[in-house]
């Protein structure tokens, strides 16, 4: 299954919020929508963010698309998935496969619940 952009901001927003903002600096709900991109400036605190603000997928270069790709194939077979196999199966070069390896094996320890909810989402 394919999904794009928006689709795996959206998925990835019920899962970690049931839909409803929660600012990840201090945890307030009292958010309002940013016009035009999708993040929420806190009324509480009066920083923006976005859902992926404090999770694995803050701050990399790789496309949301690819990460929920590549998921359920690393969470799958952790320790025997090669990179070669995993930048022919989403598409990436052999660096960013490597890179995206790397951080999905440090998130299975760190975030452990946000990386089982995703494989589930993708298996339904
Ligand atoms: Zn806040």
């Amino acid at each position: 299954m394919t999904r794009n952009h928006e689709d795996c901001i959206a998925l990835l927003e019920q899962i970690r919020w049931g839909g409803k903002p929660k600012c990840p600096y201090c945890e307030s709900t009292n958010a309002t929508p940013m016009k035009n991109q999708r993040r929420y400036h806190c009324n509480t605190c009066f920083t923006s963010y976005s859902v992926t603000v404090g999770t694995l997928f803050h701050k990399t270069y790789v496309d949301l698309e690819k990460w929920f790709l590549a998921i359920p194939l690393v969470l799958n077979s952790p320790e025997s998935i090669s990179v070669r196999q995993l930048a022919k199966e989403i598409g990436v070069n052999k660096n960013t496969a490597c890179y995206m390896i790397a951080r999905l094996r440090k998130a299975m320890i760190e975030e452990p619940k946000l990386l089982q909810a995703l494989v589930e989402v993708e298996q339904l």
